[in-house]
């Protein structure tokens, strides 16, 4: 760690002019979005992309989940970078304890072995009991039968997440759970979000494939089903980091502040999920140490994201602590998965008229930014929904305005998205998503040269002025509460809490 951002908050807020009389960034030229559009290379992206692979290819585990070596390393890598950019950003490397979790499970049903897999959080255990089908999609307490008491609870996958399901089954006395997807496929790990749960205990949970789900199903109408839950629970507290650098001048009362993940799942090295975001900001960090900008940049690596945005829901749990520090941030921008096989181009949703889950005031204006970019170049784009999957969750959750771009994850590529972008159509968006094959081979480059484009230009914007946002005057004189919206949105979907992974996917 070189300096801290209050160090430079301090130093650039007392304006001393004998320091910075000496400041390099004065003399640079300021940001346009051409210049920096026309600096971002796939080569860039492709060395940066071999690099991170390596970080994770040199450790037993081949990943860079969160506590790992694979991660520190990546950590270092990152600030290796903006060590070198010392003139440009002030950073710090921020711990945090997080709980981590690595499962692994295996389940039977009237004597066969299922195909099936433990979601992290799930405790260990090993049972022996009859089979009972939940009612509806689980997400009630209502919905377990009595008969859940003492058995092993076979749920659908849907509506709301994995760890509600999980507590509820437990809360109704049972003694392990079953989840069976909604689609195609094995679910492909999850987190159920580390606990407590106020809903009841975690039991031990597996995900099985829809048809796995059915099979059952079908043997329960013709009598009692015996099952057998196994999972053996890896669960300890580990010291991990996130990275937020900072422009060392700009005004650092009205911050640009973008973010993307630095951690993997267990099961690969990560180099779309979110290797891609990580050197994408990580890029345009670097492209940007060429120009001035009005307001400050704060760029954010998170870690813990894949067990549950855990990363950034401490930074902004952090920065609650300080009062006015939230305030400060005029927009936040999410870049997590940028580089998908099957790509689609996509901005979420900020208006809400696709999937009725508004942003905070400004994330409309922000949607139009990313539309108007893709437009002027004849290229197509799409909405993706405010689902509580990334790490933009608890800066929604306190009103700042959220966006950014995203290539596609686990979901399937439909004959409106085929129309629109191409590719496979009936296929996931990222095959290898939270797998072994997410790695330097599989990345797009033709997604993620326009992606990373259309992110620079997006900072071009926001680091020149946040005046096509609304002030916060103007959102009083229409009425709406900071984050009103979204949170009203999200109180109707109960699935929208926080957490990523396969977690709050419906
Ligand atoms: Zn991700």
């Amino acid at each position: 760690m070189r300096s801290t951002l209050t160090t430079c908050a301090l130093l650039c807020a007392a304006a001393a002019p004998a320091v910075f009389a000496e400041d390099a960034t004065k003399k640079l030229p300021p940001v346009k979005a051409l210049a920096l559009q026309k600096a971002i290379s796939k080569k860039a992206l492709s060395t940066k992309a071999h690099e991170l692979e390596d970080l994770a290819y040199s450790t037993p585990g081949r990943n860079r989940v969160m506590g790992s070596e694979g991660h520190n390393s990546t950590v270092a890598w990152i600030t290796g970078y903006l060590d070198e950019m010392s003139d440009f950003y002030t950073y710090e490397v921020q711990p945090f304890i997080a709980l981590y979790s690595d499962a692994n499970g295996t389940a039977t049903a009237d004597g066969d072995e299922l195909e099936a897999e433990a979601f992290e959080y799930s405790p260990s255990g090993d049972v022996e009991a009859d089979i009972v089908a939940v009612d509806n999609l689980g997400c009630e307490a209502s919905d377990y039968p009595d008969e859940v008491d003492g058995a092993i609870a076979l749920i659908s996958r849907g509506e709301c997440e994995f760890g509600l399901k999980t507590a509820l089954a437990g809360g109704a006395g049972a003694v392990a759970a079953i989840i069976y997807n909604n689609e195609q496929g094995l679910i492909g790990g999850g987190t159920l979000g580390p606990p407590p749960r106020p809903e009841g205990e975690y039991v031990p949970v597996v995900g099985v494939a829809r048809r796995t789900g059915n099979q059952i199903l079908n043997a329960l109408e013709d009598g009692a089903v015996t099952g057998t839950v196994t999972t053996v629970s890896d669960i300890h507290n580990v010291t991990t980091y996130n990275v937020i650098a900072e422009t060392i001048c700009g005004d650092h009362d009205n911050v640009l502040t973008l973010g993307a993940h630095s951690d993997s799942v267990i099961d690969g090295p990560g180099l779309n999920d979110d290797g891609s975001g990580t050197i994408g900001i990580l890029e345009a960090a670097i492209q940007l140490s060429s120009y001035s900008t009005n307001n400050a940049v704060r760029f954010c690596w998170w870690s813990g994201e894949e067990f549950g945005l855990l990363g950034s829901t401490h930074y902004v749990e952090t920065l609650n602590d300080t009062a006015g520090a939230l305030d400060k941030i005029k927009l936040y921008l999410n870049f997590d998965m940028l580089a998908s096989p099957n790509y689609i181009f996509a901005t979420f949703d900020g208006d809400g008229s696709t999937f009725n889950l508004t942003g905070p005031p400004g994330s409309a204006e922000v949607e139009t930014f990313y539309r108007q970019w893709f437009k002027r170049r004849g290229l197509n784009i799409t909405a993706t929904a405010f689902d509580g999957r990334s790490d933009y969750q608890a800066f929604a959750d306190n009103g700042i305005p959220c966006g950014g771009l995203f290539a596609g994850a686990d979901e399937t590529k439909t004959p409106r998205l085929f129309k629109k972008f191409g590719g496979e159509q009936g296929e996931t968006l990222d095959p290898n998503y939270h797998s072994a094959l997410d790695n330097y081979d599989n990345l797009n480059f033709d997604a993620w040269v326009p992606i990373e484009k259309a992110l620079v230009a997006s900072i071009a914007e926001y680091a020149t002025s946040f005046d096509s946002l609304p002030s916060a005057k103007k959102v009083r004189a229409r009425g709406i509460e900071d984050g009103k919206l979204m949170r009203r949105a999200l109180e109707d979907r109960p699935f929208v809490r926080r957490g990523h992974a396969k977690v709050w996917k419906v």
